[in-house]
């Protein structure tokens, strides 16, 4: 059944982030041949349109205000429910990120709809759009499928392939007005915290160091690989305790959930909150000192041996065929 979809477009330093780019693809599948319509929300987005059409959006929608130059719940869930309104959609689409995971239950609650988080694929089966998320910390997948009302999901990073890029692919982008008004929020500052390079949780490779690390200068080599390899560093709950690294960097159930397509753990033992941010990922290898660590029941590869020694051969190999 064609329908239209409505899609979330994230914006972070000007740019939009890749999930949106994944939720475009989900989008286009739930919309089963209909319309897919993108949503940007910010003070200044109206140039990267184009960039969701050439994903596969048919055309964007923009809500700009100086009072949405960063996010806010009130305020975005007020940009958001004035294109709903005008746009009438069929389905939402967000990436299930924390700006996501924080407007879509407040916007399902709003139209009260069900909502579908987490979603890590969908696909058509018996006649019906089948959405697979996953339980139990990763453990357990279930399907679900939407009997009535909107189809409301949020989609895992790294989980859905964005379409080809086709920069031929033309729609219109047009901008809603729309008067943001007593917001209760009010964001003086943004203080960030200093992490380099590739985001964590949309890293196509993690290299992850546990207490194994042994200290915050145990992390260089791991830097280093992440580096080479154009990743992310993460780390385990217990390498944050012991203040090697910081919280923002774990991985786990009370951390991020991870699905690279390469997660490397150094000196982790494997404990089951651990896992269950990363458990998915799609090749998964282990350096871990002791035999018997629980995280080799989980990896696809796993090296017996000192991470110190380990890192930095890996790290040389991969200078051989990294260009
Ligand atoms: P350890 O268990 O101490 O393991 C260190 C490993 O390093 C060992 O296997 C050792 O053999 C290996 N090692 C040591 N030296 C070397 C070396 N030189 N080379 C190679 N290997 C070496 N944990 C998370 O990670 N994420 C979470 O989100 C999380 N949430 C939690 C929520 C709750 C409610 C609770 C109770 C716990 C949670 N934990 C979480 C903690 C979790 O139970 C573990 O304590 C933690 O994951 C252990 O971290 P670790 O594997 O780095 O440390």
């Amino acid at each position: 059944m064609a329908r239209k979809i409505v899609v979330l477009g994230e914006v972070r330093d000007g740019a939009l982030r890749n999930v949106s780019f994944e939720a475009v693809a989900a989008a286009k599948a739930a919309a089963e041949g209909g319309e897919v319509v993108g949503i940007l929300i910010g003070d200044s987005v109206h140039a990267l349109g184009a960039d969701l059409i050439h994903y596969g959006a048919d055309r964007v929608v923009t809500v700009e205000s100086d009072k949405l130059n960063q996010y806010t719940s009130d305020g975005y869930s007020q940009a958001l429910m004035a294109v709903i309104d005008a746009e009438k959609p069929e389905g939402l689409v967000f990436g299930h990120t924390s700006l996501g995971k924080d407007l879509a239950p407040k916007i399902a609650a709003k139209l009260d709809s069900g909502l579908i988080s987490d979603v890590t694929s969908l696909e058509q089966a018996g006649g019906n759009l089948v959405f697979t998320r996953p339980i139990y910390s990763g453990k357990a997948f279930e399907k679900k499928i939407v009997t009535d009302g909107l189809i409301f999901a949020t989609i895992r990073p790294n989980n859905i392939s964005p379409l080809d890029k086709d920069e031929t692919r033309t729609g219109e982008v047009s901008s809603l007005s729309v008067d943001v008004k007593d917001l209760r929020t009010i964001i003086k500052e943004v203080v960030r915290k200093a992490t380099e390079g590739v985001d964590l949780s949309e890293a196509k490779v993690v290299i992850a160091g546990g207490r194994g690390v042994k200290s915050e200068e145990g992390f260089e080599p791991l830097k280093e690989l992440a580096t080479l390899l154009n990743g992310a560093v993460g780390a385990s709950r217990g390498a944050c305790d012991a203040d090697y690294c910081d919280y923002s960097l774990q991985i786990g159930q009370t951390g991020k959930v991870v699905t690279p397509d390469l997660y490397i753990a150094c000196g982790i033992s494997g404990a089951i909150q651990h896992l269950a941010g990363m458990s998915n990922s799609k090749v998964i290898v282990a350096i871990n000192k002791d035999p018997e660590a629980n995280i080799f029941k989980v990896a696809d590869y796993g090296i017996v041996g000192d991470l110190f020694e380990v890192v930095p051969m890996l790290t040389e190999e991969f200078k051989k065929i990294v260009v």
